[in-house]
Parts: C-alpha cells; sequence; structure tokens
C-alpha cells in the first residue's frame, strides 16, 4: 500500500488528490492525505455570490488554448458548466496619454498583423509603426542567452511596444514587470518563431496561413457558477476523511522507509510528498532536506494582489472586455476587467461589473493598505479613467498574499536545477505554480503529470 502525502489544498493540491483518488478506486492499493494550511480548500481559486453577481476573488476563467482544465471539468461531470468568454465583445484598451485606446485589431499579443489598423492607431507613434513594418525585413535573433519580456520586445518592436502593450499586457497576467520576467519561461512560443524565422510577423502570418480553418477558439473558458465549481466539485468527489484543514506548521523528515510529516496533531509516515505550495514555503520545507534547491525556491519572488470588484447600475460604460494600465501612466491599478461584457450572465441584469487589479509589483505596500484605502483608489481611479461618478451599489475587495509567481531571467535553468535535486529525494514532488507555468491548466497538468510519475514509481 503506497501512502501520499500533499501538502496545499489549491487547485494544484485537489487536483493531485483527485488523480489519485481515481486511481485509488481504479484498484491501485494507496491512500492519501491532503494537508491544508487555513481552513478553506481552493487555494487563490474563491468565488462569491451575491445580489445576482458571481463574483471572482482569483482567477476568473482560464485560457481555452491549454485544455488540462476543462478537460478535468469534463471528467468531473461539469462538461455542460464550461462557459466562454463573449468574444464578440472582445476588445481591449490600453490607457495611453490618459485616454483609453483601443488594441488594434491584427495585433496578435504585440505582433502586427495588419497593416491597415497599425497604419491608423493613435496607440503607437509613426517611428515606431514604421520599425513594425522593418520587423518583417530585419532578422533578430537570441540564440544562446535569456532575457527579460522588456529586451526581447525592445529588439523587435522597439520602447514603444514595451511601454504600451508587453507591459501592460504582462503586468495584467503575472502582476510583474516585463524588465525582469524571462522571455523563455513566459514567452516560449515567441522564442521558438525567433528562432525558426527571425522576424514575428512573418512567423505569425505564417502560423495563420497553416493552422486549420474554421471559427476561433473562444479565448477564455470558465464554469457558469464561477471557478469555484471547480473546487466545490473535486472536494465532493473526494473521501473528506482525507482532507485535514487548519494544519499550521507541517514539517517534514526523512525517514528509512520515506517521510514523515509532522503536524500539530502527530507525525505520519508516507512513502511520498506531493508538495503543493508556494515556492517559498516549499523551500522553507525542503531547508533541511536539499538546502541548494530549497535556497532557489526561497527565491522565487511573489507578488501580491488584490481584486476590487465595484457593481454600478447602469452605467454608461465602453464595449469590450475592459482596459490595462501602462506603468507609464502613473496610476496604481494595472488593470479593470468589465465582467458585465466579458462573461455577462455573471452579473444581474442593468448592473456593470467592474474587477480593478491591483499588485504589489506597482504598490509595494499593497497589504498593508486598508480595505476602504484600496475602495478609494479604484474609485478615484476609474472616475479620471472612465468618467465614472457614481456611488457603487456594492463593492468588495480581495487580497492574496503569495498570489503570482515572477519567472525572472534565468528562471528556466533555476527550474531545472530545483528538478535536478529533487530526484534526489525519491517520492518527493512538486506541483503547482512554482516552475511550469502559472495558470489553472498548467497547475493541473503539474498534478496530473506528478501522479503519473509517482504511481509508475516502484
Ligand atoms: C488574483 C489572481 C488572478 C488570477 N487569474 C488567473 C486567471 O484568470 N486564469 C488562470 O489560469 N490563472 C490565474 N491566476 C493564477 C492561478 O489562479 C494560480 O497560479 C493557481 O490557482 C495556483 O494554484 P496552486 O494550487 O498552485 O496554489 P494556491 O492557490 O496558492 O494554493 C496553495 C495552498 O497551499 C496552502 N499552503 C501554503 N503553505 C502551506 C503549508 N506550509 N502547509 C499546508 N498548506 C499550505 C495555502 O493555504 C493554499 O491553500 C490568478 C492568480 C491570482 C492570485
Amino acid at each position: 500500500m503506497k501512502r501520499v502525502a500533499i501538502i496545499g489544498g489549491g487547485i494544484a493540491g485537489l487536483s493531485a488528490a483527485y488523480y489519485l483518488e481515481k486511481a485509488r478506486k481504479n484498484g491501485t492499493a494507496l491512500e492519501w492525505i491532503l494537508f491544508e494550511k487555513s481552513e478553506r480548500l481552493g487555494g487563490v481559486i474563491r468565488t462569491e455570490y451575491r445580489d445576482g453577481c458571481i463574483l471572482e476573488a482569483g482567477p476568473d476563467s482560464f485560457l481555452s488554448i491549454k485544455p488540462e482544465a476543462a478537460e478535468l471539468c469534463r471528467e468531473l461531470g461539469l462538461g455542460s458548466e464550461i462557459i466562454h468568454s463573449n468574444d464578440f465583445q472582445r476588445k481591449t484598451y490600453i490607457l495611453a496619454k490618459g485616454r483609453l485606446v483601443p488594441i488594434p485589431d491584427g495585433l496578435q499579443f504585440m505582433v502586427p498583423t495588419r497593416v491597415w489598423p497599425m497604419v491608423g492607431t493613435r496607440l503607437f507613434s509613426l517611428s515606431t509603426k514604421l520599425r513594425m513594418a522593418r520587423e518583417i525585413l530585419g532578422p533578430t535573433r537570441n540564440h544562446d542567452h535569456d532575457e527579460s519580456v522588456a529586451d526581447f520586445v525592445r529588439r523587435h518592436f522597439g520602447q514603444e511596444m514595451v511601454d504600451r502593450v508587453a507591459e501592460p499586457l504582462l503586468a495584467g497576467v503575472y502582476g510583474g514587470n516585463a524588465s525582469t520576467l524571462s522571455v523563455r519561461a513566459v514567452l516560449p512560443r515567441f522564442v521558438e518563431m525567433e528562432r525558426e524565422n527571425g522576424s514575428l510577423v512573418r512567423a505569425t502570418l505564417k502560423a495563420r496561413k497553416q493552422a486549420p480553418k474554421g471559427p476561433p477558439q473562444p479565448l477564455f473558458t470558465s464554469l457558469r457558477r464561477g471557478m469555484q465549481e471547480l473546487v466545490d466539485t473535486i472536494i465532493a468527489s473526494l473521501p473528506g476523511s482525507s482532507l485535514r484543514l487548519k494544519q499550521v506548521g507541517v514539517s517534514l523528515r526523512r525517514v528509512s522507509n520515506g517521510w514523515q510529516v509532522e503536524t500539530s496533531a502527530g507525525d505520519m509516515n508516507f512513502d511520498a510528498v506531493i508538495l503543493a505550495i508556494p515556492a517559498p514555503f516549499a523551500g522553507a520545507l525542503l531547508l533541511n532536506l536539499i538546502p541548494e534547491a530549497a535556497t532557489i525556491l526561497a527565491k522565487i519572488q511573489y507578488t501580491s494582489s488584490a481584486a476590487v470588484l465595484l457593481a454600478y447600475a447602469k452605467p454608461d460604460l465602453p464595449p469590450g472586455f475592459g482596459f490595462l494600465v501602462p506603468a507609464s501612466e502613473h496610476k496604481k491599478m494595472l488593470a479593470c476587467t468589465f465582467v458585465h461584457n466579458k462573461f455577462s450572465h455573471r452579473v444581474r441584469e442593468g448592473t456593470a461589473l467592474l474587477r480593478c487589479f491591483f499588485s504589489s509589483a506597482r504598490m509595494p505596500e499593497l497589504l498593508n493598505r486598508r480595505e476602504e484605502d484600496l475602495k478609494m483608489f479604484a474609485r478615484e481611479e476609474l472616475k479620471e479613467i472612465l468618467g465614472l461618478e457614481a456611488e457603487p451599489q456594492f463593492t468588495l475587495v480581495f487580497r492574496w498574499r503569495y498570489g503570482l509567481p515572477q519567472y525572472e531571467t534565468g528562471h528556466l535553468e533555476r527550474a531545472a536545477q530545483v528538478e535536478a535535486q529533487l530526484r534526489q529525494l525519491p517520492g518527493m514532488h512538486l506541483i503547482g505554480n512554482s516552475l511550469y507555468g502559472i495558470g489553472v491548466p498548467d497547475c493541473i497538468r503539474s498534478a496530473r503529470q506528478a501522479v503519473e510519475r509517482l504511481l509508475r514509481a516502484e
């Protein structure tokens, strides 16, 4: 009988529990126990329901091109609950010199693929437009070393593309900074495109020609009643006796036949351990076992995040999914989602729901601020940007201390070092967002792969 401890009950730990339980029900001789520090499961996935609105405190959806989350939803019987973003409403604005300018049609992330929208847009100066046109001619390649997203984008399209597009887009996803994030870890597809073609414009146009014909896939996928539905359905499929909450101060010790998990309620022995907690916590648990890997993990920076949700009665707002705020605009907010357009059925008829995103990358004192301050910042900036002066029907604030890991330049090399060292600890697995992807599908994939490895091992 194999005994497995899972430490951490976010989506990664819960997915690991789900896949282990599935193997157990299919006849594999194993037992597992999940240890979660807090009083609830789900980690940063949390949905609240208020006045007919579905309010996401953490992720509101996942990228449709990464299949693992939707696959898990279907396995759990949630297939009919899967929904997609209203892509006919898909338009995102960038705040440029205090005005909202739509991202021009044909700009795929930062790669221009259509001429006229680029010529006509107010987002870029003439010199950036000329630079875009030249990119298709001049191959620019970097084979040897990792670099920041900002450096990579600047080589192709110049500083204005960094400031106006790459930096705010990355900040909206990672809550971080394009000048420190690793292009190889964060935008591997673009690195591949550069390696093969030199020009990103040429590579994107070629890929588009080769893509199968048919209607485009919706960009985002989610669940009708919010992301919490995934968490609740996983929990409902698991034996409650294996889920241990409020496990503060868990520590690990190597014993002759495996691992001892020490908790305030006593010690338990396991053959394998799955660590599903943010990298610095994993580093702390591994410090006495494998100091070098522990030190690398402890140094992975996480930004803290806050979502401020404000509901309004029928204000006059622009269409689209929302806007991004470049750092050069000197605002506190990084982005704002128009939830009533992106997922319209999550909002009561006649209500507009705005979700403003703040990060410690732009506001280092974020966690020390009072909720009232964050509400005030959101309202002040919405007034400046959208002219929105009305009193919201309600406002809610959610904050995450270890919100999003920052894969800084050289991240993949450090991740490989951690992995190589972890192999020296038989039965020890690290999953979640620490190393290979921050999205919900990435975390689910890491759990599934760890369980597969663990079941294969003697
Ligand atoms: C505000 C925000 C918005 C996001 N938006 C999106 C999005 O739209 N789409 C998307 O795909 N992704 C999004 N992400 C990223 C994604 O949600 C996360 O990367 C993912 O959910 C992390 O899951 P996890 O299980 O690895 O970690 P977590 O959710 O952080 O869970 C870790 C768990 O471990 C517990 N824990 C920590 N230390 C210990 C310990 N020592 N012992 C026991 N338990 C411990 C914690 O209490 C927590 O429950 C977002 C993240 C944030 C913060």
